[in-house]
């Protein structure tokens, strides 16, 4: 999609640093980091937010919560746990309109939702 940023990103034209990649999802380290490891998965597709997310098949979501699960093992966040956050919508501060997970981790998160 034009003028989304995180559609430039999946395509390269804006530099990211890449924790993995395939033909369908990539995952980045977050460029302004809320713990020690905070990296966002996202589909290549063009999808708003989860809620839009509804109008696609279940393999595409599962495949992002599948990758979020896999990249947070391999950068080590398996023992000790980690959290995944989508935000939604103006409520939920959804700064960038382009799905995508959280992964945050490397230290005991505060709270259990905020
Ligand atoms: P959200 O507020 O849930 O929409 O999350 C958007 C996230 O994108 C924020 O945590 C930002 O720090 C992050 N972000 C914005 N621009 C970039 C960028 N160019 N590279 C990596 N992360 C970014």
């Amino acid at each position: 999609m034009e003028d989304c940023l995180f559609c430039k990103i999946a395509a390269g034209e804006i530099p990211s640093k890449k924790a993995y990649e395939d033909d369908e999802v990539l995952a980045f380290y977050d460029i302004a980091p809320q713990a020690p490891v905070h990296v966002l998965v996202i589909p290549k597709k063009h999808v708003s937010d989860v809620y839009a997310a509804q109008g696609e098949s279940d393999a595409f979501l599962a495949k992002l919560l599948r990758t979020a699960a896999k990249v947070a093992g391999e950068l080590g966040l398996a023992e000790n746990g980690f959290r995944l956050v989508t935000n939604c919508g103006a409520d939920a501060q959804q700064s960038v309109r382009h799905l995508h997970v959280h992964i945050l981790g490397g230290r005991p998160l505060e709270g259990k939702m905020g």
